[in-house]
């Protein structure tokens, strides 16, 4: 039997916890009477409103533009008037710059009608995924018609998509692919166009069987001469769903630190993001709502729900059931990467995947000790770094120092805090140490 792919170095093999939500279809969930839209979802310059308050607005209108630099326009998700511009609360920066619409609920809901793309070029598909305000869903929220983009110096020759999705609890991107397979897989081929070639791998973790049959039997359909189109079957790993981890799995080729895939010649796309590129380009639907998966003991019930972007945690929560006795901890995106908040009035943005509500039991309340030298961090870490010594010259106020160990080369997976039997808090000793050490040029 053939061997499912992996990376070589590294990981960890947290509890899956998907048996929750990995059998719930998508559902939408009905809009809330107000929705709140940070004006920054991408990483680059934040959008400036392009309405006033009391503006009246409609689905997928414009609401917000960037006018230099890197970024991506912004949409209404509903009709409505603009209530307010002012701030919300955000989950990392406490709080950032939104437009508040109010719902109104008497206007009729948009159709996008379906427009063929094949005799579009390179540049006006780009256009197209620009306009829309698509950016990498699945992650750091980078601007999608950038990435497409690759450096001149750096040919790229294969695209590979992501549906790892390695963290714990989240299914969303499992429930994309089986429900809409066809739309995931025509979203790869309007990529090969943009990147002007024509081989494409879809990386599935082996724990999703059913995503990676529907996968299949869509590339297939899709496939021809000048398009091929391979679903990969991947060990169950984390962080496989990583992009260094996720090439070195599927191509073999390891991407040089501090460099982008494209320096061995390939781009990485999340499935839920080839969705939205497929929305954008085939119905001219603009990336105003997305699926996330609401899961963990400490919610009336679990789902994997489609939902506008603006949307409260406190209107999921009442949507879902409210909250059950024992909720511990509230995290935005996974256990292992994701963040933790403390207010249920943070919107959904753009890269949000999940909303988990915790109880005692789920998480690890464990006081941290000293470092007993065991290893096993070094061992967990996939980028091969040696997170003991890292975290030993923070503690001794000589964060500045830490460039020698490649901090800037970890992207804060959690695999060393995970198995450290000490329960060192080493990705908050990283986090420190980037924030002191200088960034090699
Ligand atoms: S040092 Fe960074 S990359 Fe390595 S395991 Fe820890 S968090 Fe992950
Ligand atoms: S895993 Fe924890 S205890 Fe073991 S060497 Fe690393 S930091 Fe120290």
């Amino acid at each position: 039997m053939k061997s499912l792919l992996t990376f070589p170095k590294g990981g960890a093999h947290p509890p899956e916890c998907k048996a929750q939500s990995q059998g719930l279809a998508i559902e939408i969930m009905p809009v809330p009477d107000e929705l709140e839209l940070i004006l920054g979802q991408h990483i680059g310059a934040p959008c400036s409103p392009t309405v006033a308050k009391r503006a009246e607005v409609g689905e997928g209108g414009l609401v917000g533009e960037v006018k230099k630099g890197l970024g991506v326009p912004l949409h209404a998700p509903v009709a409505g008037k603009v209530k307010d511009i002012g701030v919300s609360v955000h989950p990392i920066r406490v709080s950032a710059p939104s437009i508040t619409i109010s719902v109104d609920r008497e206007a009729p809901p948009v159709h996008y009608e379906k427009q063929s793309w094949q005799q579009l070029d390179s540049s006006e598909l780009l256009a197209k995924v620009h306009d829309a305000g698509v950016i990498g869903i699945g992650g750091a929220g980078f601007p999608t018609h950038v990435k497409l983009k690759p450096p001149s110096d750096s040919p790229v020759d294969t695209l590979i998509l992501n549906g790892a999705e390695c963290e714990p609890y989240i299914t969303a991107d499992h429930r994309v692919m089986l429900e809409s397979a066809a739309e995931v897989v025509e979203g790869a081929k309007i990529i090969l166009k943009i990147l002007g070639i024509s081989q494409c791998h879809i990386g599935i973790e082996n724990n999703k069987p059913d995503a990676i049959r529907e996968m299949k039997k869509a590339a297939e359909m899709a496939s021809g001469p000048d398009c091929i189109i391979k679903v990969e079957a991947l060990q169950v790993k984390y962080p496989q769903g990583s992009e260094k981890q996720l090439i070195q799995a599927v191509t073999g080729r390891k991407v040089p630190a501090m460099a982008l895939p494209s320096a061995v010649g390939v781009v990485v796309q999340n499935v839920s993001t080839a969705k939205a590129i497929h929305d954008a380009v085939v119905y001219g639907k603009p990336l105003y709502e997305k699926v996330i998966t609401v899961a963990g003991n400490g919610i009336g019930r679990a789902a994997n729900l489609q939902v506008k972007i603006g949307t409260k945690l406190k209107d999921i929560v009442e949507y879902l059931g409210g909250l059950k006795p024992g909720l511990a901890k509230i995290i935005l995106g996974g256990p292992m990467m994701g963040f933790a908040v403390s207010s249920l009035d943070v919107p959904v943005t753009k890269t949000t995947s999940a909303v988990l509500f915790l109880t005692e039991d789920e998480i690890d309340t464990r006081p941290h000790s000293q470092c007993i030298r065991c290893g096993w961090c070094l061992e967990a870490c996939p980028m091969g770094l040696e997170p003991k010594e890292i975290a030993i010259h923070v503690e001794a106020n000589r964060a500045e120092d830490t460039a020698q160990f490649g901090i800037f080369e970890c992207f804060e997976c959690g695999s060393c805090a995970y198995v450290c039997p000490a329960k060192r808090p080493l990705v908050q000793f990283v986090r420190l140490a980037k924030m002191k050490a200088k960034r090699p040029q």
